[in-house]
């Protein structure tokens, strides 16, 4: 096919798990491959990715997947995705330097092809020009994505917002936006997290500035808790913390591998070796400050082990303070008040972005927004990066600054070359439940299963009977999480089970599968009679 299309797979419609995948001429680049939370709506998931099975049958067209940036909507996946796809992997320096990580964990270090590409360094791919743009986001080395092709050029945001003081790396780069945007760009995809928020999402400097002034006012023992990635935080924290004559400590894993690819890239040079888990505790309390994993509720993060007095090494109560530098992610707001709750029944004062300003955004608001329609000048804009009110918030902003939008959600193929372009068809899209080492359908099968199981419980009945279909002794019948197993309705649903099947009809009970059938539907009667509910029901049949 000639012609220019994209193609999101994820993460238009929707926050989290991104996969993007641009067509030029009959060829493929995918653009970043993340995760996404099970949340409420799905209990039984804890992390999702998109399911890449229409990606996969094409993989001998597909040139490259790129990666943006180093948060987990973006990169978390690919070591799960990545053995159905089987291509290049290019990223940036420290992406790399994570991916790396994430690779090796997963036995794939050998197999991938991890290619680092610096910043402003074209490269070609097919009929693609790649080329990295440097843009401020709340994690070092965030980068937007430049495609040339013949049909035009495409400028693939990610993640990014305005800062003149980011602390960590260069303000976003504005100039090679204008430089981009003189050449003539044929279509942004861009991001809409915060299209609905006035003005500007603010700087990481003023952070700093906020939790130095805060941090030397407290006593007792202080602890910090803020995405692992944002290393800008870390460092203010870290800084805060020895200005008001603290030692650091890091607790969490993720803040220990994001502090070391930090390292291996040169950052946190201003910061020296942090205190570890181990000494924390034996430091005073007045002398201690602690960064700590959990800003999002996270069950088995430090955080949520020190507020229930579960950590090994330290534990917090009356005096001290716990400052939540982070925003809530949507669908984790009850796991996060439920754990700044707990923290303060121990004693301990909890302050958040919300009566403290010890958070900024790393996603444009409207003013920045605004900005880069000014600078890039596209014809047309694609809102990517958010639900449906954020992407058509940011659809009308992007026509009053002349550009015209294409409202998309997963699965829909945008035709950015001929005369009109606009979204002409589908391609099948769904997401993946991560559990342990497979990834299973969300919709249905094993993943159905468990979310029935989970509200309507199961029922496991083991049955022998003989050549005529006669029951032999008594069944067994367990219910666990609906009946207690010592209780008296297993025995009940047992004898009933057992009365049921002998009075089935003879010719039915001669066949194996027509009886496990008939006795499961007579347990099924029997248990919707006790509980009004109806759960998954098992029969194993022995024909003895
Ligand atoms: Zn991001
Ligand atoms: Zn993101």
């Amino acid at each position: 096919m000639n012609d220019l299309a994209f193609i999101p797979l994820g993460g238009a419609g929707e926050i989290g798990m991104n996969l993007n995948v641009y067509r030029c001429d009959g060829r493929l680049l995918a653009v970043d491959c993340g995760i996404g939370f099970g949340g409420p709506e799905n209990p039984a998931v804890e992390i999702m990715v998109p399911d890449p099975a229409w990606l996969a049958e094409r993989r001998d067209a597909l040139e490259a997947l790129v990666i943006t940036h180093a948060h987990e909507d973006h990169v978390g996946a690919v070591a799960h995705l990545w053995p159905a796809l089987r291509c290049p992997v290019i990223a940036g320096p420290f992406v790399s330097a994570v991916l790396r990580r994430k690779l090796a964990e997963a036995g794939l270090s050998q197999e991938v092809e991890l290619i680092t590409l610096p910043r402003r360094t074209r490269r070609a791919l097919g009929p693609f020009e790649i080329e990295f743009l440097h843009v401020t986001h709340s994690v070092p080395e965030a980068s937007a994505l430049v495609l040339r092709t013949r049909h035009g050029t495409v400028l693939h945001t990610g993640d990014w917002k305005l800062d003149p003081h980011p602390l960590i790396g260069p303000p976003t780069d504005e100039a090679a936006f204008a430089r981009l945007g003189e050449e003539g760009v044929l279509a942004m995809v861009c991001d809409s997290t915060n299209a609905l928020v006035e003005g500007h999402s603010g700087s990481e400097g003023e952070v700093r500035r906020n939790l130095a002034a805060l941090i030397r006012g407290l006593k007792g023992r202080v602890a910090v808790t803020c995405f692992a990635t944002n290393l800008a935080r870390v460092e203010s924290i870290a800084l805060a913390g020895m200005a008001a004559g603290r030692e650091v400590a890091l607790f969490g894993r993720s803040l220990r591998n994001a502090v070391q690819a930090a390292r291996e890239c040169g950052y946190l040079e201003a910061v020296p070796d942090f205190v570890s888990e181990e000494e924390a505790g034996f430091i005073p309390d007045d002398n201690l400050l602690l960064i700590c994993t959990g800003s999002q509720g996270e069950e088995r993060s430090a955080l949520a082990k020190i507020a229930a007095d579960t950590h090994p090494n330290i534990s917090l109560g009356r005096g001290d303070t716990v400052i939540f530098s982070s925003r809530m992610i949507p669908g984790n707001e009850r796991a996060i008040l439920r754990l700044q709750d707990e923290l303060s029944r121990r004693g301990c004062r909890v302050m958040t972005a919300e009566d403290h300003a010890v958070h900024v955004s790393g996603h444009p608001a409207r003013d920045e927004l605004k900005r880069l329609y000014e600078l890039v000048r596209p014809r047309f804009a694609i809102p990517v990066h958010g639900e449906w009110r954020h992407l058509s918030e940011h659809a009308a902003l992007a026509r009053e600054w002349g550009a015209r939008p294409i409202l998309v959600e997963d699965g829909d193929v945008v035709r950015l070359s001929g005369q009109e372009p606009g979204v002409e068809g589908s391609v099948p899209t769904g997401r993946l439940a991560v559990d342990g080492n497979r990834l299973l359908p969300l919709q249905g099968g094993l993943i159905g299963a468990r979310k029935r199981m989970l509200f309507n419980g199961i029922v496991v009945a083991s049955l022998a009977v003989d050549g005529e279909g006669r029951v032999l002794g008594r069944p067994r019948v367990s219910a666990p999480g609906l009946f207690e197993a010592e209780g008296p309705e297993p025995q009940q649903l047992a004898d009933e089970l057992a009365r049921g099947v002998n009075e089935l009809p003879k010719g039915l009970r001669r066949e194996d599968e027509a009886l496990a059938e008939a006795a499961r539907g007579v347990l099924r009667k029997a248990v919707g009679r006790r509980l009004r509910k109806r759960p998954n029901v098992e029969v194993h049949l022995l024909r003895v």
